[in-house]
């Protein structure tokens, strides 16, 4: 697989600390970050390399010739600048089939080969690399449908009055070969903002890949701190697929959010008070945050897919204003009981999604390579501490919503500790670990 890194930038921002170096060259760890990337493109065996330069490109030509392995490597200099897709067109000649794309302010750890599998399995033109962040409120967004394929990018300002799902490009992409057949030569273009949305317009497939691995770009100098300070902490590495990570699974209604019965239009969703500043407290620890709700509202006929997704954005929405996101939401859509008037027939089944099965657990454990071991699940109703119970992961009743009542009080849908609410429970994990 060949790579191109777009390492034009300068490090404007970054001046009093690195002079005018070209922002690659910024070190982490005492280590430029293009090195960083360059040893993550090498361990996944990334061969033709191409490094797109244009300010101080002779920092950058010293670094790459200095290398013990610079085989392989070509460092081209634009003249003119042409935006991310111009510049790459100009290398057309040097790229052949799918490669990836990074962005040279960005620092990773990231499962490149699992990412190219998703890319060839999905047969999309572009593989955007996705994840929620704590500031969707003024970062371009894209939305995806349930198979991972775009369907709208919005780019910031958002509208105040809209609610939008918490989803931004980490500036990392696989392309197919393809895509530069439909970038005109010479023209200054930009992927994100030019290239993508025409593509989408036209009915080009793209996909999203969703990861909880460490990607974040060190254009600023807050964000510089805190790269460095999840480098020397080791937390970079240490949200690598390669590691098993840890989850609080977050049941929905009565939890994060109001009970208000079955909830099946967005002006419905109402935060419990605390959720957002509790969900950002284990964002900002090692735990997954990943919501696992059963909605038979949907099978009830009462809310659409669609309708689901508006509420999800709203609560995406909610939660980022605060600073708060969510790795991963997982529903069942379905109900056993069928027989009512408006149901949907085919979502009307037992199914192993439906909490208090396991299914949605499950699911998360392969997406997220999660140790349920050393997980927890939050609940107010017995479904939730049964599924935790049945998944080997640790339950915390909440004394919101339903509060653990009801069920049959069979020993199993007894929790290991009951907490007032959301706040109480994550202040426990976050203090028993
Ligand atoms: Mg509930
Ligand atoms: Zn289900």
């Amino acid at each position: 697989m060949k790579a191109v890194i777009l390492a034009g930038g300068k490090g404007t921002r970054m001046a009093s600390r690195f002079g005018d170096l070209p922002k690659p060259m910024i070190m982490v760890g005492g280590i430029a970050v293009l090195e960083h990337q360059l040893r993550l493109l090498e361990r996944y065996g990334c061969k033709g390399i191409i490094i797109l330069t244009e300010h101080r490109s002779e920092v950058i030509e010293e670094h790459v010739s200095s290398r013990a392995s610079a085989a392989g490597i070509t460092v081209i200099r634009e003249k003119n600048p042409l935006g991310t897709a111009g510049a790459v067109k100009a290398v057309q000649g040097a790229l052949a089939g799918d490669f990836i794309l990074i962005y040279g302010d960005v620092m990773m750890d990231l499962d490149l080969g699992r990412l190219v599998e998703f890319h060839r399995a999905g047969a999309a033109i572009a593989t955007l690399v996705v994840h929620p962040n704590d500031h969707p409120f003024d970062s371009d967004l894209v939305e995806c449908a349930a198979d991972g394929s775009v369907t709208a990018f919005h780019p910031k300002p958002h509208d105040d009055g809209k609610f939008y799902p918490n989803l931004v490009s980490a500036g990392v992409c696989v392309l197919s070969g393809s895509i530069l057949d439909h970038i005109a030569d010479g023209n200054k273009l930009d992927f994100g903002r030019d290239v993508f949305p025409a593509l989408l317009l036209s009915g080009g497939k793209i996909c999203c890949y969703r990861t909880a691995e460490y990607l974040k770009d060190m254009g600023t100098p807050e964000r510089l701190e805190e790269v460095e300070r999840d480098w020397r902490t080791g937390k970079i590495a240490r949200l690598s697929r390669a590691h098993r990570r840890k989850a609080v699974f977050l049941d929905r209604d009565g939890v994060i959010v109001r009970e208000r019965g079955h909830i099946s239009d967005p002006d419905m969703l109402e935060l419990v008070p605390g959720a957002g500043a509790a969900i950002r407290k284990l964002n900002d620890s090692d735990y997954l945050a990943v919501v696992v709700t059963n909605q038979p509202v949907v099978a009830r006929g009462e809310c659409t897919l669609g309708g689901l997704s508006l509420i999800h954005n709203k609560l995406e929405t909610l939660l980022g204003r605060e600073r708060a996101k969510l790795d991963a939401i997982y529903f069942c859509p379905h109900h056993p009981d069928s027989g009512y008037p408006g149901e949907v027939v085919e979502l009307k089944k037992r199914c192993q999604c439906r909490k208090p099965g396991t299914g949605m657990i499950r699911r998360a454990v392969e997406d997220f390579n999660i140790d349920l071991a050393a997980s927890f699940i939050i609940g107010d109703s017995f479904r939730d501490i049964e599924c935790g119970k049945s998944a080997g992961i640790r339950t915390i009743g909440v004394r919101t919503g339903a509060g653990c009542m009801g069920g049959d009080a069979r020993s199993v849908a007894v929790p290991d500790v009951m907490c007032d609410d959301i706040s109480a429970a994550v202040e426990h994990v976050l203090r028993v670990r």
